[in-house]
């Protein structure tokens, strides 16, 4: 171990934010030991700030004697010659009660606090704890003197807003340890709570905050050691969006990727999954946007009502970078999002996690690849483009915790394709690791035919893998019926590209009636209208009942001699179906327009 504090490198060159250092050499002559991803913190020799500047910086590369560094700030100032200090530890993170509700950026500052101190702009080598350790939280300890506990074992709980915050053993712990001496009360999260006599005979102090290394899974010890288990995510995410729950599901721990044009809906959607979806937490990580974008979430966000009550922000964790913020630290903030992700599902709560967008992120990955002088790849993205994609969504997942509970990452990434080419290879690398696929349109959206999901092009895996959960729970035959009316759409489509050609009469009724069928299908079932109180959001007992009956007036037309009286049906069919969708479960209304649409059948 390198102690922290001292100067153990000197820079030898700067290329924007990539630096080089030259380590020093200790008493007996060798280099001081530096690792790959460790941060160091640079020393800029003049400085004109009150407070003494350090600017953070990660291993990316070493080589004898000497190492490339990418600095998270501005490296305006820094020469030949200063000072490099070690802190031995990689980027990391600190986790433990306070997270939920806060706005950080990608390397933990939480935003509000700099900004009420500092303005709206960051200071250069300002660190501000990520968890604030002046609150104090009413710890109630789970396990008495003489407990034997092991990493992410549950030690006790705080209240954090409406949530349990399990305190849970340190993801570093080695083996078995006892425990020698717990305390109960109200404490900070810097004081110690408790004590671990461990294997070796040593002591250690443990505290409600823990820190971890972003680029490392948080469970990836307890799952080699089979104190956690990753399980098959077998259920789903249930979103309340019609198209997404019935046709392209996502299930809990699994992976989705919406891309879409500028303009074609993402934010909407976006609002809608993290307001509607079935689950305990929501990440956001909001990367490398225009910041008049990244404004828009974070000022629209915390205003969201939550339909469970409250507002999001009380269950939401935001890490936002902006475009105009340095590169690294845009890179970093998609790992910082989901190893806090991470950290709740191992308490064994559902988490969802959006990253919006990858895109930015990858373009990142590309800038400081460029300045290391990599081989490039394609559009030259580096050539470990896809494995990194890959190494992150496999970090979504279910689990069962160590004692016993199931928690689930769910991880939704955005991809903005420039000019909506999905041939570019994020969109590529992308759609070969996600499960769901679910492709904004940028012609639907100018239909206004929202959500602008085209059913067209979307697809997703989990519908198999899911089947048992939806033939079991809903309805037996659920995944057919899905499959039939999925089939349904592309026979309309077929049908309205010949009319295209021949016009509407040279086209038969039947093949006219499909048509309309699909028609039909789109406009009642997939279109959904996010801005109307009960449309916004359909539960899934309300969609089987939905999709049922619709089926049900699909499959049993009445007599209808031409197209003129298809028409003529299929006008009303769909007015009342969107009436239905208007008005409250089981209300008036609502059995009204039931019990017209039931005259309508054949
Ligand atoms: P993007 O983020 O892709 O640029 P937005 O999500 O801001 O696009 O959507 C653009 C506009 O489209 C919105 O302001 C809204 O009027 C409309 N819109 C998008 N999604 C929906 C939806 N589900 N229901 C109704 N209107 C929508």
């Amino acid at each position: 171990m390198t102690e922290a504090g001292q100067i153990r490198a000197r820079v030898s060159a700067v290329n924007d934010d990539i630096v080089t250092i030259r380590l020093l050499e200790d008493e007996e002559g060798s280099f001081y030991p530096i690792i790959k991803n460790e941060v160091v913190l640079i020393c800029p020799h003049r400085s004109d700030k009150g407070f003494a500047e350090k600017l953070q910086a990660e291993v990316l590369r070493v080589r004898y004697g000497e190492a490339d560094v990418q600095v998270f700030e501005n490296t305006r100032g820094v020469s030949i010659g200063d000072g490099v200090e070690h802190t031995g530890e990689m980027l990391s993170v600190a986790l433990g009660p306070g997270l939920l509700g806060q706005v950080y950026d990608g390397l933990q500052n939480p935003l509000e606090l700099i900004a009420s101190q500092h303005g709206f702009f960051l200071p250069r080598g300002l660190a501000v704890e990520g968890i604030d350790s002046q609150q104090h939280w009413s710890f109630q300890p789970a396990v008495k003197i003489g407990a034997r506990v092991r990493a992410g074992d549950l030690l006790g709980s705080v209240q954090e807003g409406r949530f349990e915050h399990r305190i849970l053993a340190p993801f570093t712990l080695r083996g078995t340890a006892e425990v020698s001496w717990v305390q109960e009360g109200s404490f900070t999260v810097t004081t110690p709570i408790l004590r671990l006599q461990l294997e070796d005979g040593r002591e250690r102090e443990v505290t409600m905050q823990q820190r971890w290394p972003v680029r490392i899974p948080v469970n990836r010890d307890l799952l080699r050691e089979g104190y956690s288990e990753r399980l098959f995510p077998d259920q789903p995410l249930l979103t309340s969006i019609r198209l997404i729950d019935t046709f392209f599901p996502v299930a809990r721990g699994g992976t989705a990727c919406i891309p879409g044009p500028f303009g074609a809906g993402k934010t909407v959607l976006q609002n809608l999954i993290s307001r509607y979806s079935d689950v305990d937490i929501v990440v956001i990580v909001a990367c490398g946007e225009r910041a008049g974008e990244v404004v828009e979430t974070i000022t629209e966000f915390p205003n969201l009502p939550d339909p469970r009550g409250g507002t999001l922000m009380d269950r939401t964790v935001i890490i936002c970078n902006t475009s105009s913020m340095p590169v690294a630290a845009r890179e970093a903030s998609i790992y910082t999002g989901i190893t806090i992700s991470e950290y709740y599902r191992q308490m064994g709560y559902n988490v969802l996690l959006i990253a919006d967008s990858t895109s930015r992120w990858a373009q990142a990955m590309r800038e400081t690849s460029g300045r290391l002088e990599e081989i490039p790849g394609e559009e030259a993205f580096p050539a470990y483009l896809e494995s990194a994609i890959r190494a992150l969504y496999e970090r979504a997942g279910m689990i069962r915790t160590n004692d016993g509970r199931i928690g689930s990452l769910t991880l939704i990434g955005t991809v903005s394709p420039a000019g909506g080419n999905f041939e570019e290879p994020v969109t590529q690398a992308t759609l070969r690791t996600v499960k769901t696929f679910l492709g904004l349109s940028a012609d639907r959206a100018y239909k206004r035919a929202y959500p602008a999901v085209d059913p067209l092009i979307s697809w997703s895996r989990y519908l198999d893998q899911l089947a048992q959960w939806y033939d079991r729970e809903l309805e037996p035959g659920w995944t057919k019926q899905v499959r039939e009316m999925l089939a349904l759409l592309r026979q309309g489509e077929t049908v309205q590209q010949m009319m295209e050609v021949t016009g509407e009469e040279g086209v038969t009724l039947e093949d006219y009636l499909t048509w309309l069928k699909a028609q039909c299908l789109d406009q009642v079932y997939l279109q959904q209208d996010a801005f109307d109180d009960v449309d916004a959001s359909t539960p899934i007992r309300r969609q089987l009942e939905l999709l049922l009956l619709l089926a049900g007036c699909l499959n049993r037309l009445p007599p209808l001699a031409d197209k003129e009286a298809a028409r003529g049906h299929f006008v009303t069919l769909t007015g009342l179906f969107r009436n239905l969708n208007y008005s409250r479960h089981d209300s008036p209304d609502y059995r009204g327009y039931l019990a017209e649409i039931d005259k309508l059948r054949g």
